[in-house]
Formats: C-alpha cells, structure tokens, sequence
C-alpha cells in the first residue's frame, strides 16, 4: 500500500510506503498523506470484532494500513503493550447516558485525554522503524496542554527518539505541566518558555526552516497530521459501534472537535466498511468545522479561549484530507485551495464538494454557557461528571435529531473530568477526583529548564540536548 499527498502538480511529493509516511509527517509538498486507496473489512470481517480485545481489533485495523511492512506478530505485540497502558480493561469502554445515548470513554490512557489512544501506538511504531533503519530522532513538541503530556509519556524511556516539550511559561493547568515535568527518563527534556504559545509554535517553525539544524539534531514532530495517528483513532468507531449492535444497525456519533483528526478518523472507519449513519461534528465557540459544513464556507476567525482548551482551533489541518476525498482526489485541485487559504483564510467549498460532506457529516457549535449547562445537566441526569470537551458533545448530541430514533448516538469523551478540575467544579459544584493513583502526579518532583522564547536560545538547547 502506497501513501500518496493530497496535493499533485509539478512538485507533487512521491508515493512512499507505511513506514516512510509515518516518520514524514507532513508531505514535501505540503500535502498530508492518505493511502492511495481505502482498504477495506467484509460485513462479516467487522461482525467477527465483536467480543474482541481492543487491541485485537487495533492490530487488525492497523494492519491494514502497514499492508505487510510490519510483521503481524511485532504489530499485534506492540498493540497489546500500547493498550496495557490502559486502566480499564476494554481500554476503551462503552456506557449509557440516556435513552440510545452513549459515551465512549477514550480518556483511561495515562494522560487522561484520547491523546494517549494513537501517541501510545505511534511511540512503539516510531522505536520499530528508528530501530531498523538504525536511525535516531530529535522530536520536539510546542503544546497548550494535552498533546505534550502524551507524546512525553508515550516516548519517555524509547531507545533511538528523545523528545522536547516547550510548553509557555503559566499558561497550561498544573496537571498538565505536571505530566511533562515529573517524569525522570533521560530521553525527555522538558522547557517552560517565557512567552505564549504561539511563541512556542514559531519557535518550531523555525527549527524546521533552518535546513542545517533540523538535520544536526534529526528533527521530528508528532502532530495529528501523522497518518499513523489517524488510522489508530478509527480502531475505537469500530469497537464502539460493534458494542451496539454494527454492522447489523447503524450508528452515529458526535465527536469533539478541534484539528479535525478525530472525526476524520470517523470518515476513514466509515471508509473501511463500517455503517455510520451520522458524524456530528461539534465544536466550541472556534467553530470553523461547524461553519463549513453549514455554509459551505472554510474560513479562519480568531482563536478564543474556551474551558475546552485542546479545541481552541481555526485551522484545522486535517480538513485538508477530507477536502480531497470530496473532491474525487483531485491534488491539483486541493493543492490550489489550501496554498490559497494560505494566503486568504477563505475556502468556498465547490458545491458537489459539499454535498458529498454533508451525506455523512454534520456541524454544530457550543457556547461557554451551554457547554457548563451540559455538564451540569448531565451529573444531575446521570450522577457523571463529564469535561467540558465531552460537554460540547453531548450539548450537540441533544441538539441534533438522527433520520432515525433507532440509531444509536454515540458521544466521544475525549477527557476525564480530573484533567479539567477548575472548569467541572465552576460549572457543578464539585471537584473530580484523580482516577490513576499510579501516576502520583502531586508528590513527584519536577524537571525542566527555564529559557526566553528566543529561536536561537532554544535551538542551542536542543543541539546540546541531541548532542549535535
Ligand atoms: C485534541 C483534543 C480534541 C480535539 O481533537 P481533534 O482531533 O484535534 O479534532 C478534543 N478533546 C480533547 C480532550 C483533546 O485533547
């Protein structure tokens, strides 16, 4: 199976293989991979999950995308070490709401947030591949919250990567920092940077244009354009949909959402074989997705904070690949939109584009009112305590009817209310309680060093760090 970029022209980046795509990331052309084609599971294939091991199905469904370049036993070894991470055994478990409404609880990974789901995969693939072509790698890491505290996790202690996480100085939750800094393992260095996040993120952008660093120290990044993230995060629509009754019934599901990889996620499942009536996806007040699929129109606002931080979004990478999907893989075509959005923030989907998107995908937005609104609500109706990620999918989720009632509407809880305290606790009245006693967060010491946010500064950092 061959990865191709969703952009063609004459600088069009080459097809590459599982592997290769993996490790890139972001295309030359500044394409995102996809597979050239979708593979695909037979009715009985998807049926045969039920019952299964999560991460069974995970090896099954992975496999189809590495398409042989991974030995079945290595990858079924990895999967089952990924998901031992895990504090509940069905790793991803099911549970009900209210009437054919359904969390799926992707946050018992040992950060808390659904983050943990693809970054504890991706660690083990990336140790596979660095350790066959007997290459190293520098990953570095700018985070506003939950994605750094995952990738920290998931690469501490791996042979051949070390990783750096940047993360602004005072402007992530304690508990987030805490994942970071308080872990020992000498692979990771962890920096608190004087500035913003975005400092943060042109920091790495710089790292990545100057052309003699990034190879000095062999940079990588592990963002949620990575394919391999994507095609881990399809593994649990199929485990939950197949624990209601697919493919024998349809399903639906609401999906929060912020750099569109999850509910992409949902599309490449749907692509797979899996019967999906419905993807709703629901954001915050940055509601970019939501807007396109009302209106047609893809157009970048202005970022606002929001008590559902890791969606505060307004571009969001990944729409690119569905964009291309829409538009019968036409490279040339999205190659054009997105170099133009570049420019103009603006895209008009074409159409039959958007015609094609909305027979499966829906948008919905939620304010900061009814997002504390929803997790009130839902501790009164159900005696759960849900984060305001998890909120904005179930206000969507009330908001919205199905064609059918019989369709079972499955709600993604991206996060557990303990990573969130401050905002459960203004919008409830309560305080959740941290459920992993095994991480020992409070008592732990913590590790980092403190730097201006200066290009040049961090980049001799991370040269020392890498020892290039
Ligand atoms: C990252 C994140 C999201 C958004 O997921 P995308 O794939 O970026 O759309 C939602 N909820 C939580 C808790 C997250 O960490």
């Amino acid at each position: 199976m061959k990865y191709v970029s969703t952009r063609a022209g004459d600088s069009a980046a080459q097809p590459i293989g599982f592997l290769d795509a993996v490790l890139a990331g972001l295309a030359p052309d500044g394409g995102l991979y996809v597979p050239e084609s979708w593979p695909t599971f037979t009715h009985e294939e998807i049926a045969a999950f039920a019952g299964q091991p999560y991460a069974a199905v995970a090896a099954a469904v992975i496999g189809k995308f590495a398409d042989g370049e991974i030995p079945t036993d290595v990858l079924e070894e990895m999967c089952a070490e990924a998901y031992g991470t895990f504090a509940h055994a069905a790793t991803c478990p099911v549970t009900q709401l209210g009437p054919n409404l359904f969390l799926a609880e992707l946050f018992h990974g040992p950060t808390l947030a659904f983050k943990d789901v693809a970054m504890q995969l991706l660690s083990r693939l990336y140790e596979y591949i660095l350790r066959s072509k007997g290459r190293t790698l520098t990953i570095v890491c700018a985070t506003s919250g939950d994605t750094g505290g995952a990738a920290v996790e998931a690469f501490r202690g791996r042979s051949n990567v070390r990783i750096v996480a940047m993360f602004p100085e005072g402007r992530i939750s304690e508990v987030q920092r805490r994942f970071m800094t308080t872990v020992e393992d000498r692979n990771v260095a962890n920096l608190s940077l004087e500035g913003s996040f975005d400092d943060c993120q042109a920091i790495l952008k710089a790292m990545f244009a100057d052309g003699q660093f990034a190879q000095a120290v062999d940079l990588s990044a592990v963002n949620s354009i990575n394919f391999a993230r994507i095609a881990a995060q399809a593994v649990y629509y199929f485990t939950t949909a197949v624990a209601l009754g697919a493919p024998h019934r349809k399903v639906a599901f609401a999906v929060p959402t912020g750099n569109f990889g999850d509910a992409f996620a949902a599309y490449v499942a749907v692509k797979m074989g899996l019967p999906v009536e419905r993807i709703l996806v629901a954001t915050n007040s940055n509601d970019i997705m939501a807007r396109a699929f009302e209106d047609g129109r893809y157009s970048r606002g202005n970022v606002a904070a929001t008590q559902s931080p890791a969606m505060d979004i307004q571009v969001a990478s990944n729409f690119e690949r569905l964009y291309f999907e829409a538009v019968r893989r036409d490279g040339l075509e999205t190659g054009r939109a997105f170099r133009a959005f570049a420019d103009t923030g603006v895209i008009d989907i074409p159409p039959g584009a958007l015609a094609t998107m909305r027979e499966l995908f829906g948008g919905a937005s939620t304010g900061e009112a009814d997002t504390s609104r929803a997790m009130l609500a839902t501790l009164n109706e159900t005696g759960r305590l849900i984060d305001p990620h998890t909120a904005v999918a179930i206000s969507a989720a009330k908001r919205t009817t199905l064609p059918s009632d019989a369709t079972p509407l499955i709600v993604l809880s991206t996060a557990h209310p303990a990573k969130f305290p401050e905002a459960v606790h203004a919008a409830t009245g309560v305080t959740p309680t941290f459920p992993r006693a095994d991480r020992h967060l409070a008592d732990k010491p913590e590790r980092f060093d403190r730097l201006p946010a200066d290009a040049a500064v961090v980049m001799d950092y991370v040269r020392s760090f890498a020892g290039a």
